[in-house]
């Protein structure tokens, strides 16, 4: 008879040394994961009407309700079988093409075979860990940049080093530092139109710039580009992919993903990857170990939805709304609340990154804030190093006008209770 072999006991823990609690089985990689900052904000705010700056939301109001329902139908109707049964792992051929063509409209030609549809860009984002990162690894992030990437390299144990973004984008000086230095890096992760948290756009100029660095120092570009469609107004940004055959050697090392998530809903979890050839197997094999493929139902949704026309229709009335949104609240902060935050006008997106005064920690802010019926995301997670606690993110996506107009009011309240119990810590 074969034994069992015995459980391997956690480091330092010597046998017979009591039991072995659940906690102490997990994998290296998840002991210091942490959870959602936002889920704890929520808890604070113990109120039915809180007004959320928080999450990243698309407007409830500008989903397309009756487009969705139509393509509903006609899958129903039409495509009801294949809808429901196991689908190709690199995604619907019908929905492949459409998204190139999506991209197309941004200035990107991508070849159909290099597609890849995933379940939402943040499985883009952890297939290309798992593809590309072993611990230790060294990956360039912008600082500060989406924390949901920050937590997925995390997870694959990689190394990450923040690069500051000034108002058109990466650092370069810093960059180009970040390339040189020992471990050379892997991979460099950038949001580069109306990023999250920032919402800044990177100029052409330092574009091209990035790519010819990326491809000098042979670092793979990462480009998540969920929101360049958000703009408010004038030119659309090129992707970085999109100027990449400007550059010698650079469309080899740039991978794209984007998602129907902010223009269309993100609780379909339709995004996708636009990968280089030699990428673009690997990643299907690790697809096929997470999911097999994303939801045969909802991407043939997505797809009768794409070719229906209505997105391209609706993408100007979007746009307005976020626009008319980004305006409220940066009309509201200087009359509810002045002298509390300084920011930078953001030209597209769903956020707006501020600054509050010295001494003011956001982290503090943001319990007073919940307490007031106001949720934001206090900065620090979005760093991967040398945090500033003085930042914050308001996301203006899902709230009306009206209600940031209300939401600044307590942001404001709670800036003034913040105060009060400032002064008595101070004088006690
Ligand atoms: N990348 C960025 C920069 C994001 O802001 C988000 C969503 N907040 C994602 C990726 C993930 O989006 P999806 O819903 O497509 O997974």
């Amino acid at each position: 008879m074969r034994t069992l072999p015995a459980i391997k006991r956690p480091k330092g823990m010597p046998e017979g040394s009591g039991s072995i609690e659940i906690t102490d089985m997990l994998a290296a990689r998840m002991q210091g994961a942490l959870g959602s900052t936002i889920r704890e904000l929520t808890k604070l705010a113990g109120r039915g009407d809180v007004i959320s700056f928080a999450g990243g939301l698309p407007a409830p109001d500008l989903f397309d309700r009756e487009g969705i329902r139509a393509a509903t139908q006609e899958v129903l109707d039409e495509h009801l079988t294949s809808a429901l049964q196991y689908g190709p792992t690199e995604g619907l051929g019908g929905l492949r093409v459409a998204v190139t063509e999506l991209m197309l409209g941004r200035g990107l030609r991508v070849g159909t075979e290099q597609v890849i549809v995933t379940s939402g860009a943040q499985q883009g984002l952890d297939l290309l860990g798992k593809v590309l990162l072993d611990p230790g690894d060294t990956v360039i992030v912008e600082s500060p940049t989406y924390l949901a990437a920050l937590q997925t390299f995390r997870l694959y144990q990689a190394r990450l080093v923040g690069v500051p973004v000034e108002a058109d984008g990466l650092d370069l000086a810093a960059l180009e530092a970040s390339f040189q230095a020992m471990p050379r890096p892997k991979l460099l992760y950038t949001v580069p139109s109306f990023g999250n948290p920032t919402g800044v756009m990177m100029s052409v100029a330092k574009r091209l710039e990035v790519l010819r660095l990326a491809a000098r120092y042979q670092v793979l570009v990462v480009e998540d580009d969920p929101y360049s469609e958000l703009r408010f107004s004038g030119a659309a940004p090129t992707p970085l992919l999109a100027l990449a055959d400007q550059v010698d050697g650079a469309a080899n090392w740039t991978v794209y993903l984007s998602s129907l998530s902010k223009i269309v809903s993100p609780g379909l979890r339709v995004g996708w990857l636009a990968l280089p050839k030699a990428l673009h197997a690997k990643v299907t094999i690790a697809k096929q170990s997470v999911d097999l493929h994303t939801s045969s139902f909802t991407q043939a949704l997505a797809l009768a939805y794409l070719r229906s026309g209505r997105l391209v229709e609706r993408i100007p009335l979007i746009r307005a709304s976020y626009r008319a949104r980004a305006a409220a609240m940066m009309s509201a902060l200087p009359r509810h609340a002045p002298g509390l935050m300084s920011f930078e006008e953001p030209q597209g997106g769903m956020f707006l990154w501020a600054r509050l005064p010295e001494g003011v920690a956001a982290a503090a802010l943001a319990v007073e804030a919940a307490r007031a019926g106001v949720l934001f995301v206090p900065g620090a997670p979005f760093y991967a190093d040398n945090a500033d606690p003085r930042a914050l993110r308001l996301s203006f996506s899902s709230a009306s006008p009206a209600e940031i107009d209300e939401g600044v009011q307590r942001l404001a309240r709670a800036w003034a209770s913040y105060n009060k119990t400032r002064q008595v810590r101070e004088s006690t």
